[in-house]
């Protein structure tokens, strides 16, 4: 299918990819690594009359971890993710999402920044950052500006990002050795968007009952969510077999999903409350392949 026409820009400095974006007004569109993009020109569900490529921007390339956490530039792509081994230490909950996104060759070419801004509701990102109380680093004409992952997502492929804003970085919080987390997703095939998917992580006190729990989950809503009511039922427990039960229930009950073309809104409650099962399983071994 052919693209709508457009004009192209490649700048190589972020404020000029900014005063690009400001002067057409709406009508200018940031390309990143055009996964999603380029089938939305395809199929005319967007026809912006600039696209402004980021390219040439090394500063939104950055990959940086210190105590203070992890920081993504915004075009870190899923393969650099992959293979800086790093990450799988100083974040293993990120990498383990990221091994579910996509295939190999969009792999290749797609960006955490355009993950995020594309606000897919079934993308795993979104949801990361939503669960891991990430910050979007961004910056517009009206100046730089840091969002919590909390306020940033408004609906399907809706964002707070204003049309002239640029999503700099991510910055994830640093993430304690000792923590326990899992993540579960299931999609038709691997690399599919998901159906549904869960990831949880949570802190233990000396007893070994667990604290400062987050849970989340992608594929059952207009945007990623936080469920509270699990994250409470794991708040003050043991994570053993009758509190995974509780919880597992508690997010079916949770989550309000609609039925589509690819499963009925009682199969994605029920596949959800598998999803944090399974993920809480996967904890319980501290990560890693349940
Ligand atoms: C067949 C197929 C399967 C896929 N499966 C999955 C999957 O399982 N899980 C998943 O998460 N994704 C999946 N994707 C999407 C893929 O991960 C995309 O790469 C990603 O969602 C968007 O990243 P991008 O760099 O390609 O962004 P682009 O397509 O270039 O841009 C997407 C949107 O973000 C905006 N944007 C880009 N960068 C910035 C920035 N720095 N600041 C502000 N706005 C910006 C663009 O203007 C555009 O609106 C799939 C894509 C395809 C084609």
């Amino acid at each position: 299918m052919k693209l709508p026409p457009f004009e192209y820009a490649c700048p190589a400095a972020l404020s000029e990819a900014v005063a690009l974006l400001a002067a057409h007004n709406g009508e200018a569109k940031l390309i990143a690594g055009g996964q999603s993009l380029v089938p939305m020109l395809a199929f005319r569900l967007a026809a912006p009359a600039l696209l402004v490529d980021l390219r040439k921007l090394p500063e939104l390339r950055k990959i940086e971890i210190s105590g203070n956490g992890l920081v993504l530039g915004s075009m870190v792509r899923w393969c650099d993710i992959l293979a800086d081994a790093r990450l799988r230490v100083a974040h293993p909950l990120l990498t383990a999402a990221v091994d579910h996104v996509a295939h190999y060759q969009i792999r290749n070419r797609g960006t955490i920044g355009g993950s995020v801004a594309h606000a897919d509701p079934a993308a795993e990102m979104p949801g990361i950052v939503l669960t891991c109380e990430a910050e979007i680093a961004t910056v517009a004409t009206a100046g730089p500006r840091v969002i919590r992952a909390a306020d940033f997502f408004l609906g399907p492929l809706m964002t707070v990002l204003e049309p002239d804003e640029i999503i700099v970085d991510i910055r994830f919080p640093a993430w304690p050795p000792q923590r326990r987390w899992g993540f579960q997703e299931f999609a038709r095939r691997r690399g599919d968007f998901a159906m549904a998917a869960a990831a949880v992580w949570y802190d233990q006190d000396a007893g070994g009952k667990a604290r400062n729990a987050h849970v989340g989950v992608i594929g059952v809503g207009d945007r990623p969510q936080r469920l509270q009511q699990v994250e409470a039922v794991l708040n003050a427990s043991a994570i053993d077999d009758a509190t995974i039960a509780q919880a597992e229930a508690a997010a079916s009950a949770a989550v309000d999903p609609q039925t589509d073309i690819h499963a009925s809104a009682d199969y994605r409650r029920a596949l959800v409350g598998t999803m944090v099962e399974r993920a809480l399983k996967m904890s319980r071994n501290g990560g890693g392949k349940s």
